[in-house]
């Protein structure tokens, strides 16, 4: 059988069983970003279950112009369910060990890479590709910098080792930009 056979399969087994009504919104308030590694699913790792979080899966769960895209475009579709600035949302970053993306650290893999992250190749190692703590710090950083992602979000990182299985929280600012002071 193929594996879309096999996949329509467990799905009619899926669709026998009860869901209930689930809204859109995530139930835990949680937006997870996350690497499509399929050792990494924030259902098995996080017991994340069905209706309780958004995720979004990109390479190496970083932090990217394209993620940043997405992230945009999620905080105007929360717009039309009433949210605004992603309010009551928290951001997750759950990255990962032994992630393909590190494994590409290579000279021929840079230019790939550069593009991947909106940087001049020269300027690569700022995205601490192949350092996974480091990622998650750059990563947040990212998010704080980055105009379409609102002051008043949580955010938190997080780093799976693929081998222990522990999640590891790294890093967590809560709002992501402390609020400026009114000036006299
Ligand atoms: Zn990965």
């Amino acid at each position: 059988m193929s594996a879309v056979g096999e996949l329509l399969g467990r799905n009619e087994v899926f669709a026998q069983g009860t869901r209930g009504e689930l809204s859109a919104l995530p139930l835990l308030g949680t937006l997870i970003v996350t690497c499509p590694d399929p050792r990494v699913d924030p259902a098995h790792v996080l017991g994340v279950g069905l209706g309780e979080a958004a995720v979004v899966r990109a390479a190496g769960g970083r932090v990217t112009p394209l993620v940043l895209e997405n992230l945009a475009n999620l905080a105007d579709l929360a717009a039309v369910y009433g949210i605004t600035s992603f309010e009551g949302i928290e951001l997750v970053l759950l990255q990962h060990t032994d992630c393909g993306l590190s494994h590409m650290d290579d000279p021929e893999h840079h230019e790939s890479l550069a593009r991947l992250f909106g940087v001049a190749v020269d300027d690569l190692a700022s995205r601490a590709i192949s350092d996974p703590r480091r990622g998650v710090a750059v990563d947040i950083e990212a998010l704080a910098q980055s105009p379409v992602i609102p002051d008043s979000i949580a955010v938190s990182g997080l780093l799976y080792d693929v081998t222990s299985g522990r999640v590891e929280l790294l890093e967590r600012r809560n709002p992501l930009r402390p609020t400026q002071e009114p000036r006299p």
